[in-house]
């Protein structure tokens, strides 16, 4: 997958076949190209990208443990279902839980190199949302997953970023529906972490993670059938 700017600069390598093969079905799933619950057939796939079989199985065992396609026993691959109702609000009273207590912590334990990450992230999700794509807003979503895995990570609570991780947020919300707007303010509201976490300013890194998650709750909440 591009990154769409020069952050990553001379430190980026080519990519991969298996990276490519990866990002370019990563994007078809979260812009609904495949949508959820559908079958995956690895040897359309393969046809459609003119690969073998093999990087789309590598890529597809890596898009399960991201929680993107499910496996099931003699039917094979499926992209992951829709929320449910109940689903997303436990999503969210468990993210309004963890995530700001994370920020807080990461606010107070975060080592200089990954503060500069951080800022690296935000630098690089800067460029999504002015072309208003489909494929751009898949891209979105991988940086605002990253962004979240970073201070989950940060915190030091390795309990707590596990379990943030098992629950694939941004794979879920941002299948609900593309959400152009979402972008901006979200971007805004990761700044303000962003700079209380760089303060070490652990009220305010809670503070803001909070207002940030009841937000992207209201933006996403319609979109849920009830
Ligand atoms: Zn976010």
């Amino acid at each position: 997958m591009a990154v769409p700017n020069a952050v990553a600069g001379l430190l980026q390598r080519p990519a991969r076949l298996g990276d490519e093969v990866y990002g370019r079905i990563f994007s078809q799933i979260m812009s609904l190209d495949i949508a959820p619950g559908t079958r995956i057939s690895v040897d359309a796939l393969a046809r459609e990208l003119g690969v073998s079989q093999t990087p789309i199985r590598e890529a597809l065992g890596r898009l399960e443990g991201e929680g993107l396609v499910t496996k099931t026993h003699l039917v094979g691959y499926r992209a992951a279902p829709r929320l449910s109702a109940q689903q997303f609000d436990d999503l969210y009273d468990l993210r309004l839980l963890l995530e700001p207590y994370a920020a807080a912590m990461a606010a107070q334990k975060i080592s200089d190199a990954d503060i500069g990450h951080l800022v690296d992230l935000s630098g690089q999700m800067d460029g999504a949302g002015e072309q208003g794509s489909l494929d751009e807003y898949a891209h979105f979503a991988r940086f605002d997953m990253e962004f979240h895995d970073q201070v989950a990570v940060s915190s030091g609570n390795g309990l707590a970023s596990e379990a943030l991780g098992r629950l694939h947020t941004h794979v879920h919300l941002f299948r609900l529906a593309y959400h152009e707007q979402a972008i901006a303010a979200a971007l805004r509201e990761h700044a303000v972490v962003v700079s209380a976490i760089a303060a070490r300013d652990a009220a305010g890194a809670h503070e803001a993670m909070q207002l940030h998650i009841e937000k992207s709750r209201a933006r996403f909440v319609s979109r849920i059938e009830r």
